[in-house]
């Protein structure tokens, strides 16, 4: 596939965010492609982590935040036990999310379903220190506006107690907020830096 590179998406901000976020440098990617061969999620999509990684180099933000592969990654690490140069790739993927996040981008449905799921597996941690399969689901059912979702298969797995109706908070719970409170401010820092360089380059 071709790109336009001429076109105004061409951001070499956006470049700088990930690295920064990922903490990796994107010029050590020459391409080779390891990284898409052992990605299990590879074949239900219409991309790879060497397409993703190519696009970050190019500053292709608007591509890269809507791309289906970032949305589907497992977070496995394959990609990064693969790349010959070192590169942390599910990093650099992660930090796309991030970008896309802070953005409040607008995703198609399938990679919207996805963020929805992300955000309701994360507000469960933070809410009980745990993963609470009630809480998930209520969380996605209600954010995706799929009520019904899986809704029939409850009683089943109430009833082989694969699922509690209750759940359980951790103790010191208050520590785990501020961990979500640090990596927040960390992201937020970085964006909120990058962006100020940009103003005062472009003023
Ligand atoms: S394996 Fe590493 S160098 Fe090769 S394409 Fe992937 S990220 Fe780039
Ligand atoms: S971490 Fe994500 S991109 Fe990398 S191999 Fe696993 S699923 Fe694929």
């Amino acid at each position: 596939m071709r790109w336009d590179l001429s076109n105004s998406a061409v951001d070499s901000v956006f470049r700088s965010k990930v690295e920064r976020l990922s903490d990796q440098n994107l010029g050590d990617c020459y391409q080779c492609g390891k990284c898409s061969g052992g990605c299990p999620v590879v074949p239900n999509t219409q991309s790879s982590p060497s397409r993703v990684m190519r696009m970050v180099q190019l500053g292709m933000e608007e591509d890269a935040m809507v791309d289906d592969l970032v949305w589907s990654c497992a977070g496995c690490g394959t990609c990064t036990g693969r790349c010959p140069e070192g590169v942390d790739t599910a990093r650099v993927i992660d930090a796309v999310r991030a970008v896309a996040d802070a953005r409040d981008v607008s995703l198609p449905q399938q990679c919207a379903a996805v963020r929805t799921f992300y955000k309701a597996f994360l507000g469960s941690v933070r809410d009980f220190g745990r993963l609470s399969e009630v809480g998930l689901m209520g969380g996605y059912n209600i954010n995706s506006g799929r009520f019904w979702t899986n809704v029939a298969k409850a009683p089943w797995f109430l009833l082989k107690g694969k699922v509690g109706l209750s759940a359980h908070r951790v103790r010191q719970l208050d520590r785990l907020a501020r961990v979500f409170e640090r990596v927040e401010n960390i992201e937020r820092a970085i964006l909120e830096d990058i962006d100020r360089s940009r103003s005062e380059e472009e003023a």
